[in-house]
């Protein structure tokens, strides 16, 4: 028996009935031979891990554009702490820890540089649209590897692709909409948990609000303190998953509602503030001006050999600017259009 056989055994004996178990994966893209060492899940998660695409997330906005303050969220910390909350949720339920993990790592490895600034500007330059959730896919299914993917299992590809919810419902009405595993579902709910609470956080930081400005009736709920907060929902997750059989994973209407007004309040005071918005519109000019550059004749000078098809220059300039970094994107700009200072010799 191999090391990885042992660890299917253990699964199979400790994890609650609904879990998913590694050994009942429904595959990858392309066949692999499986590893002595670690199960299937394990793999992706090594996978997403050593990805560049991963490394990129560090100089990502989560909501401040390339945060100079040391202190502020960037995508890769937010990534780890959805990861973090969504592992303890898990392992809370016995449900499998390790595909809980490859979601949660790579849930949001198609973020655009300036958050959802980039996204805006793709959406709306872009021929065929544009979703981080479906470009965290297509990064690897596709894109990572030199254009050969990841080839990751089918249920940590879902659960990227089905993480998102915007605005929207916490969890989705239409059972389409829903991650197939009760893992997948985990890291969704533990994504909302992470970024009202961390975005609050930098918020308060920041001095674009102040603790008091917080309706006192979502405190009432989840509480006052940051690391009480995540915990009131940690908790209130567990809980409400166990009460209602495993059918799906969930919150209390109670806490999801109190969750749903601090992120309107999030949106009202925070993402769509005056400040922020600012920002906001001239990150979207320099994507703008760096989407036109790709079309043009000289786009090869950024994005390397451009496709004379239409369609494809298209793709390979919106996934070039997707794997961007705000500092990339930023020095890309001012190396093409700001005037290059004299330097002393
Ligand atoms: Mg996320």
């Amino acid at each position: 028996m191999t090391i990885r056989e042992h660890t299917e055994e253990i699964e199979e004996r400790t994890l609650h009935p609904r879990a998913c178990r590694s050994v009942r994966t429904r595959g990858r893209l392309r066949p692999l031979r499986e590893d002595d060492l670690r199960t299937c899940f394990q793999r992706d998660r090594d996978r997403i891990i050593h990805s560049k695409a991963f490394r990129r997330l560090k100089h990502k906005t989560q909501v401040f554009l390339a945060p100079k303050g040391d202190h502020y969220r960037t995508r890769l910390t937010h990534v780890l702490e959805v990861s973090q909350i969504a592992r303890t949720i898990a392992r809370a339920l016995r449900l499998n820890e390790d595909l809980t993990e490859a979601i949660a790592l790579g849930h949001d490895l198609g973020h655009t540089p300036f958050g959802h600034a980039g996204e805006a500007v793709l959406k709306e330059i872009h021929p065929g649209g544009f979703d981080h959730f479906e470009q965290s896919l297509r990064v690897v299914d596709v894109l990572e590897r030199g254009g050969q993917g990841l080839n990751l299992t089918h249920e940590v590809r879902d659960g990227i692709v089905k993480h998102s919810k915007g605005k929207g419902l916490i969890m989705p009405e239409k059972v389409e909409e829903m991650p197939v595993t009760l893992e997948g579902m985990v890291v969704r709910v533990s994504d909302v948990i992470a970024y009202v609470n961390h975005d609050l956080d930098d918020a308060l930081r920041a001095g674009i609000i102040r603790k008091a400005d917080i309706p006192g009736e979502i405190a009432k709920v989840i509480g006052s303190r940051y690391g009480r907060r995540i915990d009131t929902m940690v908790r209130d997750a567990v809980g409400t998953t166990i009460g209602a059989g495993y059918g799906r994973v969930g919150m209390s209407d109670e806490t999801v509602e109190a969750v749903y007004r601090l992120r309107d309040f999030l949106f009202d005071r925070v993402y769509e503030s005056e400040g922020i918005r600012a920002e906001f519109q001239k990150a979207k000019g320099i994507l703008r001006a760096l989407y036109e550059y790709g079309l043009s004749d000289a786009g090869g000078d950024v994005y390397g050999d451009v496709p004379s098809g239409e369609a494809d220059r298209h793709r390979l300039v919106c996934d070039s600017i997707a794997g961007m970094t705000d500092r990339f994107a930023l020095m890309t700009y001012e190396r093409l259009f700001l005037p290059q200072q004299w330097s002393v010799l």
